[in-house]
This record gives C-alpha cells, structure tokens and sequence, in this order.
C-alpha cells in the first residue's frame, strides 16, 4: 500500500508539507488549536535534520489521531527545528542544534544557519509551556526519555514506552540543546526522546506513542495512560571530547554497554582516554570519530538505577 492509499505521509511527504506551513511568519511550523483554553504544547522534531522519527509522529498527530479535529483544550505546535537541514537530510548545517551557544538569543549578525533559525523560532519556542523533542540515534538503541532541567517531570512521560532515563547530559554536554531556549519561565517542562535507531519503523511508532501520551497526561487528547514498569535511570556524569585529529575511538562503544574502568576509549598523539568509572557509555556515533570534531564523541554515565 503507498502512502495515498494508507492516507499515512511518508517523512519526506511530512516534511514537504510542514517546509510549506508557515506560522507567525516562520516555515517549517503548525499551528493546532483548540479554541480553549489550556497547556501550549510544542512537539519539535529534526532538531538533527536527518532524525525522521518526529516526522512519523507529525504524520501520527495529524493524520491518524487528527489533532486539529480532536484536541481538547490548548495549542499545539508542530516545529521542524532545524528545517534546513532536513531538506538537506544532514545532522546539522553549520552548529550542531543540541549545541547552539548560550547566548544565541542575542547573537545578532551570527551567519550560522542553526543560529538564525533559532533565533527566527525563539518567539514561538518562548510561549511553550512544556516541550517534547524527538530525536532517533544512529546506532541500534533502545529508546530513551532524556531528561532536560533539574526536575524529571514522571506525570508528564507516564505512558511513554519507554524504561530508560538518562539525566544530567544537559549539564555535562557543550552548548545549549535547543529545548533550553524553550518558555521563557521556570514552569517550562522540557523533555527529550531518543525513539530509536533513525530508519527503524519502531522507532516512528514509539515517537508517536510518546506524543499521544504526553497529549493525554495533560488532558489535550481523549483517554489515559499507565505507567508500565520502573524506569532505569543512567545519570551521566562526564563525556570525551578528543583534542585532536590524531585521536580517534578504540572500538564501538554500545549505548548503555557497561564498560570498566580503565577501558582504554581513545587513543591520539598525547594522554590515552580511559573510563574513568565503572559505568556505561551513550551516544557514540560508531565511528572512530565525532561527527562533529568539537563535540563529544561519547558520554559516560553512573551505573543504572532503577526506581
Ligand atoms: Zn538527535
């Protein structure tokens, strides 16, 4: 069945079609409203442009839980983050989105595409009273909630399937992920998923699972979730940036992958990097090197806890 026939968009479909809606002046955004009051809710996808999974979940609110008919109280947003580099199917154009600089917001003259859009989304990302912002991993992964701010916001995610928890990569990570420029008081309540590997079905499907259900704890879309289990929590507490081109990583270090410490991790012309702690490794891309040489090439977290 093509995508006319299931009534379903395809990303690249969903993502001509949102290229083309234009909110407050700015493409790459939708407006859903219910016409009463309630939560602002900003569900941002391709904050990396090549992540199609927040597509799926457009595609889902859209065309199969038919949000503008059916939301019951407040606004919805629908944002592509970073548009320019979904067209260009590409991570990012010039900054990483999950790495914009803090002061972005008053970066005026600043050429850099993921700079410019940012600061051309701030007066629509500003009146979000929470955020959901969907990301895939280009490694095989089980999906992740990350939690973003101090406070890990349970109500919110109930229903997510979802069991594993990463916290504090927000405080260890270079730059500002794009989600910290969400709202503008400390009510906002950010969130971040990671559904999956990037091309995996599974993974547009958990996206929009996560969706619904957030638009279901906050009583936008009809019925009610459970909590399936505990969470298992991985609280991350360093990372390794390599300092140079002659670095690169020994080996592929697995998402949650329990790694000793000592385990050599990268090796270049000065120090070895080593695991520092008995812990685990997220977020390697793979590869002997970052996709981003100023960026981290791993994270290191604590050992899980579940609760
Ligand atoms: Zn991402």
């Amino acid at each position: 069945m093509d995508s006319t026939e299931s009534g379903h968009k395809t990303a690249s479909e969903i993502l001509g079609l949102m290229s083309i809606s234009v909110c407050d002046g700015v493409p790459g955004v939708m407006r859903i409203s219910s016409g009463r009051a309630g939560p602002i809710v900003g569900v941002t996808v391709c904050s990396h442009g090549n992540e199609p999974s927040g597509l799926a979940a457009v595609d889902y609110l859209l065309n199969t839980l038919k949000l503008p008919v059916n939301l019951l109280r407040g606004e919805v947003y629908l944002v592509v983050n970073n548009l320019q580099a979904a067209l260009e199917s590409k991570r990012f154009v010039s900054v990483d989105m999950n790495r914009l600089p803090a002061d972005t917001p008053t970066r005026d003259n600043d050429p850099a595409s993921e700079v410019r859009r940012s600061r051309e989304l701030l007066p629509i990302w500003k009146k979000f009273d929470v955020g959901l912002d969907i990301h895939s991993t280009s490694q095989d992964a089980p999906p992740m909630i990350i939690s973003l701010g101090p406070m890990f916001h349970a109500e919110l995610v109930r229903g997510f399937p979802i069991e594993i928890v990463i916290s504090n990569i927000d405080r260890v990570q270079r730059g500002k992920p794009a989600p910290a420029f969400y709202g503008d008081s400390e009510k906002t309540k950010a969130i971040g998923i990671e559904a999956g590997q990037h091309d995996v079905e599974q993974a547009g499907k958990c996206a929009s699972a996560c969706a619904e259900a957030l638009l279901q704890n906050l009583g936008m879309l009809p019925g009610t979730t459970v909590q399936a289990g505990r969470f298992r929590e991985f609280r991350v507490v360093a990372s390794i940036i390599l300092p140079d081109e002659s670095y690169s990583m020994e080996g592929v270090f697995e998402n949650l992958k329990h790694v000793e410490k000592g385990t050599l991790i990268a090796k270049g012309s000065g120090p070895d990097f080593v695991m520092p702690i008995d812990g685990c490794t997220i977020m390697h891309n793979g590869k002997p090197h970052p996709d981003d040489p100023k960026n981290e090439a791993l994270f290191i977290t604590e050992p899980e806890k579940a609760w």
